[in-house]
């Protein structure tokens, strides 16, 4: 007996490649009343469609191509009159998933002008990186200009420095904190048309404010694109503040468990993203695939569990290292300390799980700490489960010239530390031993 065919499946789960629209909530039947599901439900059940087999989780579909039951079928996938999956670049049920759990989460609660649940759209790809190229690519043209802060993630400054300008897109590189600042920039210069926000930002956790940037990135026409990795959905919305785009490298927190390489692109002109960045994403090829959509599904489904218990031991280590004598700076918005604390209290649920802090000693003082650790782990990378060491000068700023890399407040003996998910009294134990 064969099991449904797969064409029956799409039908029935009205999903498909071609545009189509996420749910901007989700719901659940409750006294035959649709009832809004909470922000954890969402992480565990949204996006998950009925699968033909009836498997408890999604499975990882690897095919590489769809089969249509007649030419007049195919036909009418392929101008988008029916639902349907037709080659795995252009995606596929166990992506899918991944992305509308994603849209849904960065929409939870929003409403859009006309006061309906917003709408999102989702599109995974490969990596961070790849989205990030979809997002800069998908919305400039040559002789376009865009605007952004120093203190970026290392790739999104190289590509921005090494990549675009070959194809006659260039770049403003200003302090964000200073909005009138950005203000006469984007008046000087007729060419800027995209402004990107990274907040909180590699690896000082510079924080931006989201309200007043869009609202001045609107009130000049920007495309306004913020890389929300740092923080997730479960702890900063920018679509609150009516940006246009958000972008996350999925390696990180969403993912959580350092399992695969990923990205999402994430939009709200629902128009754009099903024409526009669709042809991008699809024709440079930065797809994602199966395999790594299922593990970052199953990170997703802890995703506000883990975070709570990010944030909780992060504001510990930041209490220890703010009054340990070895330290000379301690970088984490939760310290009243930080010049983002005001900028994040407002725009954010929590400080969130990143700190990083500069040891008296320096370089060597760096060096010395980082081969001392016993339990934490030095490696690039950030929003595992346990706890991860970044040297930045050293590693993910390696690209970055150094005088640059100094502006942005990135010395040379800073560490970023991305607070895990152990006992905490095992996490100071090992900072003590190794500054000691
Ligand atoms: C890691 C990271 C990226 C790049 O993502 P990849 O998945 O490594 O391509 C972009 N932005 C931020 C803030 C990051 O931390």
């Amino acid at each position: 007996m064969l099991a449904t065919p797969i064409i029956e499946y799409l039908k029935n789960n009205f999903f498909s490649t071609l545009p189509c629209t996420f749910r901007a909530n989700f719901y659940y039947k409750m006294a035959d009343k649709n009832t809004t599901a909470g922000f954890d439900t969402i992480c565990l059940h949204g996006g998950h469609r009925t699968e033909s087999n009836k498997a408890h989780l999604t499975p990882i579909y690897a095919s590489s191509t769809y089969v249509f039951d007649s030419a007049e079928e195919s036909a009418a996938v392929f101008k988008g009159e029916e639902q349907g999956y037709i080659y795995g670049r252009w995606g596929n049920p166990t992506i899918a998933e991944a992305e509308e759990k994603i849209a849904l989460l960065e929409a939870y609660g929003i409403d859009d002008a006309a006061g309906n649940a917003l709408q999102l759209k989702a599109i995974l790809h490969a990596s961070g990186m790849a989205a990030i190229a979809t997002a800069f690519l998908g919305n400039l043209k040559a002789g376009e200009k865009m605007i952004s802060h120093q203190s970026l993630y290392g790739g999104t400054h190289e590509i921005i420095e090494k990549i675009m300008p070959d194809y006659g897109i260039n770049h403003l590189l200003i302090d964000f904190h200073n909005t009138d600042g950005v203000e006469a920039a984007i008046k000087a210069d007729a060419t800027i048309r995209l402004m990107h926000i990274e907040t909180p930002a590699n690896p000082t956790l510079q924080c931006f404010d989201l309200k007043t940037l869009s609202a001045l990135g609107k009130k000049y026409g920007l495309t306004v694109v913020v890389d929300n990795t740092f923080a997730t959905p479960y702890l900063q919305q920018p679509f609150r503040y009516d940006v246009d785009y958000v972008v996350h490298s999925t390696t990180k927190y969403l993912n959580g468990h350092g399992t695969a390489i990923g990205g999402v692109l994430v939009g709200k002109d629902l128009d754009r993203m099903n024409k526009a960045l669709t042809k991008t994403h699809r024709l440079l090829g930065g797809n994602s695939n199966a395999f790594d959509a299922f593990l970052l599904t199953n990170g997703l489904r802890t995703l506000s569990l883990r975070m709570d218990r990010h944030c909780s031991n992060a504001e510990k280590v930041a209490q220890f290292l703010d009054g340990h004598k070895a330290v000379a700076v301690v970088n984490y918005l939760g310290l009243t300390s930080h010049p983002g604390y005001a900028v994040a209290k407002q725009q954010m649920k929590h400080a969130g799980g990143m700190i990083s802090f500069e040891l008296k000693g320096g370089f060597d003082a760096g060096v010395k700490f980082l081969n001392n650790m016993q339990l934490c782990k030095n490696a690039v990378s950030l929003g595992t489960c346990d706890t991860i060491v970044t040297h930045a000068a050293s590693t993910t700023h390696l690209g970055v010239p150094r005088e640059q890399r100094l502006k942005a407040g990135i010395t040379d003996g800073l560490i970023r530390m991305s607070v895990g998910l152990e006992n905490i009294e095992d996490i100071l134990r090992d900072l003590e031993h190794a500054m000691a």
